[in-house]
């Protein structure tokens, strides 16, 4: 019996243990090691506008139009099945010279899916970028910044180059606020630097003062000296 008893704590020890080394590991090697994964580019005076959670109906419309008004290529990282839902707009991101990037197919935390899952959501991203715009992706963003290993491996086969950030205006729970955001974009921009963005998602005020926010954080990097251009540029 009580053999019994330690065998199934050692199997459920075990079982933590691996799932810590699936989740927590993956996290650790891309987050604080930086193994395989991109945080900012080389230290030239360019930074990379990134976008992530989209295509909005709504929103993102108008972030293309301030980046269009800016003269500005930035970079998206989108999610398989609002691509499916709003094609027309990935396609005219491609078309307007915009990096575009996979976001998984429906955003769930990575650290809550077992490995066939994760495969499935960075395929079915991909093949929702691809369907829509022709070309496959070539960068990888996971749903908060966080990997597993079957999403980190996955990735890597299908050559997405795996891409966080090094600047990010927006609290998890506090509002946005446009003027707070460039504030701080313009204040923590540094050569190299990947700014963290969204175009939907998030705080449901982000979107918006996302929009509202960017002809100032444009014109505020500028006036730093810093080219701002999407990431093929950026890691070239
Ligand atoms: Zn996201």
């Amino acid at each position: 019996m009580r053999n019994a008893f330690v065998h199934s704590v050692e199997l459920g020890a075990a079982a933590v243990g691996a799932v810590a080394v699936y989740t927590l590991g993956a996290h650790a090697a891309a987050e604080w090691l930086r193994i395989g994964v991109v945080k900012r580019g080389p230290a030239r005076p360019r930074v990379a506008l990134t976008f992530d959670d989209g295509p909005d109906p709504a929103y993102t419309p108008r972030v293309l139009d301030a980046l269009a008004d800016a003269g500005v290529r930035a970079t998206f990282f989108m999610v398989g099945r609002r691509v499916a839902a709003a094609g027309q707009i990935a396609r005219a991101a491609a078309a307007a010279g915009h990096d575009l990037g996979n976001h998984t197919y429906s955003h769930r935390h990575l650290w809550s899916l077992p490995p066939g899952a994760t495969v499935a959501e960075v395929d079915r991203g991909a093949a929702a970028l691809a369907h829509a715009t022709g070309a496959m992706p070539r960068y990888f963003r996971p749903p908060w910044g966080t990997f597993n290993w079957a999403a980190y491996i996955r990735a890597g086969q299908l050559r997405e180059l795996r891409v966080l950030w090094s600047v990010r205006p927006e609290g998890l729970i506090v509002a946005a606020d446009a003027a707070r955001m460039t504030a701080l974009v313009v204040r923590q921009a540094h050569p190299g630097a990947i700014v963290n963005l969204h175009d939907c998602g998030g705080h449901p005020s982000t979107p918006r003062e996302t929009a509202v926010a960017l002809p100032s954080m444009i014109a505020g990097l500028r006036r730093r000296g810093f080219d701002i251009v999407p990431l093929r540029e950026l890691l070239a």
